[in-house]
């Protein structure tokens, strides 16, 4: 079975191949017929034959070729990301990169493989895998993600070392400075802290405050930056005993 490719490339390849056999020939057609023109006393006729017989057949070759480029087979592959129809000239055996978002489709037995979402735990970046996907590292920052296959599969996990080594202690995150009135540090409060507008200005107006205790550091500095993003000032202090 031949190998799958791009019907477009395929046809491009053709084309382009014919087109050189037909520009090919009729120049040589154009030079047989001005030698035929000065042909004189006759001692150009064989090469005029030759270049006009010769043009003429590469002429014909190249236009058959330009004709049949169009005729190549096609399949209809669906992207498993974007959902978008790759036409390919065979049915796929490996996977293929996607024409239109450049992801690598996974194939099994000829047809693509469903790919599931995943958001990673640390960094939110929206991750693809699919079932024969062991180990899922994050596309944005290297973390591996935890996936659930399917029962009885083992699972792998990277050797230690390879993902990035956390900090284990956990910590507190501080509000210390905080404005009541201000409405988008109160809608950033009440979506980290799931409370009610009332319960939250309380929060605010009794600075310093502890949010949240015993989370990690990642995690803390990531709350950090977006109460930042409202000019509300936090710390992340150490969890105690
Ligand atoms: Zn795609
Ligand atoms: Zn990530």
């Amino acid at each position: 079975m031949p190998k799958a490719e791009k019907t477009s490339d395929v046809i491009e390849a053709r084309a382009e191949f014919g087109l050189e056999w037909l520009i090919g020939g009729l120049i040589a057609l154009a030079i047989g017929v001005v030698l035929w023109i000065y042909r004189g006393e006759g001692t150009l006729i064989g090469l005029s034959l030759l270049l006009l017989i010769g043009g003429g057949g590469a002429t014909a070759y190249g236009t058959y070729i330009l004709v049949k480029a169009k005729n190549v087979p096609s399949v209809d592959v669906v992207c498993s990301y974007c959902q978008k129809v790759n036409k390919l000239t065979a049915t796929p055996e490996e996977g293929f990169l996607c024409s239109f978002c450049h992801r690598r489709v996974p194939v099994r037995d000829g047809r693509p493989l469903p790919v599931f979402q995943v958001r990673c735990g640390y960094c939110n970046e929206l991750n693809y895998y699919n079932e024969t996907t062991e180990i899922l590292i994050c596309e944005s920052c290297d973390h591996e993600i935890p996936i659930a296959q399917e029962e009885g599969r083992p699972k792998k996990h990277l050797p230690r070392g390879f993902v990035a080594q956390e900090d284990p202690n956990l910590y507190d995150l501080v509000l210390v400075e905080a404005n009541p009135k201000h409405e988008g540090q109160i809608g950033a409060l009440q979506h980290m802290l799931a409370l009610n507008r009332n319960q939250v200005k309380e929060i605010m107006a009794s600075t310093p405050a502890v949010l949240l205790t015993g989370i990690t550091r990642k995690k803390a500095e990531m709350l950090q930056a977006q109460l930042a993003v409202h000019d509300a000032r936090a710390e992340i202090r150490p969890t105690q005993g």
